[in-house]
């Protein structure tokens, strides 16, 4: 069985713990590889490179930076099709759906091209008599990435275009579930001129991040990943003295007020309820009926559903490919018994799909109605294609519904009124807001987080507030005095 590697100081390193996992492809639920998972010494090995790396990597200047994301941003451009196909291969989303996902992550690299703008600083001159002052952002040193499995070519891109193109070192440990990309990326970044030990990757499990959060070396920490892993990750990170950014788990809102077209409604709803079986952090899991449209918008929705193709990812035909593992999906599918045993109303039945049957990982389209805040199909964060429909009389309670529940990355508002819209966008407690948009997730020149337990520090990822992480702020103050004004004066210093 082919092994998959951690990537150390610009080359392929096999590991050496001892112990390796499965990883499959999902359409056939054939164990294809097995990945290595990494000790603490191997981290530590991965840290050491990154440490011996960074004083070059910082002293490079801006226009040579820029001029290798430029060229990273080529390669991965003529390359798309191969690492659509690796992510398509272990994670099992369709091929157009894994090419979408390299795409926009190439957007955050291009993003990154723009370095030199975006590391200009201030600069205010005579502050005081023959005193300026000027503000750089400096980069941390040693940087690391901890992604989960549904994105493992964008995510990885959210974190090391900026990190790597404000002068950082990086380690990346992606999810053990889909490692190959990881390996993908290193050598395009190898190509395109990144010097050896400022990309590395360490494959590896709760052992690897453990080691990861307790390196001294590693003077910050982003996470994607589910709710419980990433408070984890912020606790013990910031406790390790790291600064820490963990993107957690969602439950995305999509309202429907009476008022809107229900087609298009209708439309938005499959596609961000299904759309990569579900498994995308900005999802629709929950559409949220307002007034008396419930039984027309759920016939819509589930006039749909037969129409939309389940196969495996590389079936040019399929839509919607399969789960990510066998585990997850019968997960999945028991929020149908749970959700129809606490009252709720199965509309439409995955398991009856006949991909269902095989041996990939597959549960098909399901559709659940009359769902209330109190059953676990609500409340659980599902992750597989699996559609709630909550129905509720006003704006008003549709609103509180999204406020209250626990997690706050997107929400979507679907109607013709601009003035119930930007109410909207006022009252909302979610950190990304769709209007008629169901999956509003940031441009590269924006940034990506959510609210509540779907974020865990300060910072959001990507984009500027991405930089901002991975530097930090110096002030300069400077004087070139006349020799003939010096003296000495023990009074705090005076700008008037
Ligand atoms: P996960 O939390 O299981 O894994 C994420 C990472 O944490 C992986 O690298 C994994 O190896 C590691 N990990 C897993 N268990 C661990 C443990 N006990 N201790 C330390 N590390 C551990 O998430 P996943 O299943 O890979 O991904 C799906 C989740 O990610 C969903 O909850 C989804 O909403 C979330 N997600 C969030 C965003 C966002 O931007 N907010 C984006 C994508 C995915």
């Amino acid at each position: 069985m082919e092994r998959i590697n951690h990537w150390i100081g610009g080359k392929l390193v096999p590991g050496n713990s001892g112990r390796t996992g499965p990883v499959f492809d999902p359409a056939t639920g054939e164990q294809t590889h097995e990945v290595d998972l990494a000790s603490s010494e191997e981290v530590a090995t991965a840290a050491e490179a990154a440490l011996d790396a960074f004083p070059g990597w910082r002293a490079t200047s801006l226009s040579r930076r820029a001029e290798i994301f430029f060229r990273i941003r080529e390669l991965l451009e003529q390359r798309k099709p191969e690492l659509a196909r690796i992510v398509t291969s272990q994670h099992g989303k369709v091929l157009a759906d894994a090419s979408g996902e390299v795409q926009r992550g190439l957007e955050n690299v291009e993003f990154a091209c723009g370095i030199a703008n975006l590391l200009q600083g201030g600069f205010s001159e005579q502050v005081a008599t023959g005193v300026d002052v000027y503000s750089i952002r400096q980069p941390l040193g040693v940087v690391a990435g901890i992604t989960p499995f549904n994105f493992p070519a964008m995510v990885p891109m959210w974190m090391f275009a900026n990190a790597i193109a404000c002068g950082n070192t990086f380690i990346l440990k992606p999810s053990e579930k889909d490692p190959s990309a990881s390996l993908f990326l290193a050598e395009v970044l190898a190509d395109a001129g990144i010097p050896d030990g400022v990309f590395n990757v360490i494959q590896g499990d709760k052992v690897a991040v453990d080691a990861i959060l307790e390196h001294p070396t590693i003077r910050a920490v982003s996470f994607v990943g589910s709710t419980p892993i990433a408070r984890y990750v912020y606790e013990h990170g910031t406790a390790a003295g790291k600064r820490v950014q963990a993107l957690g788990g969602a439950k995305n809102h999509m309202i429907v007020l009476p008022d809107a077209d229900l087609d298009m409604a209708a439309d938005a709803a499959v596609s961000a309820g299904y759309g990569s079986a579900g498994e995308r952090c900005m999802a629709v899991s929950v559409v949220t009926a307002v007034g008396d449209i419930g039984d027309e918008l759920v016939a819509k929705i589930s006039e749909r559903i037969p129409n939309v193709h389940v196969g495996a990812g590389t079936d040019p035909d399929a839509e919607m490919g399969p789960l990510i593992t066998r585990e997850h999906r019968d997960k999945v599918a028991s929020y149908l018994d749970s959700g129809r045993d606490q009252g709720a109303t199965i509309v439409r039945d995955g398991r009856e799909d006949p991909v269902a049957g095989g041996d990939g990982f597959f549960l098909g389209l399901s559709l659940l109605d009359h769902v209330t805040t109190v059953m676990d199909c609500y409340r659980d964060e599902i992750f597989g294609p699996v559609l709630a429909v909550v129905r509720v009389d006003t704006y008003d309670e549709a609103v509180r519904i999204v406020n209250e529940n626990p997690y706050g990355n997107g929400v979507a508002l679907f109607t013709r009124d601009g003035g119930v819209a930007r109410r909207f966008q006022f009252d909302v407690e979610a950190g990304m807001v769709g209007v008629n948009v169901p999956i509003p997730v940031p441009v590269a020149y924006y940034s990506f987080g959510g609210w509540k337990s779907s974020l865990f520090g300060d910072t959001h990822m990507y984009g500027p507030e991405g930089v901002r992480f991975y530097t930090r702020g110096k002030i300069v103050t400077s004087r070139w005095p006349d020799p003939a004004t010096s003296k000495v004066d023990l009074g705090f210093p005076r700008t008037r």
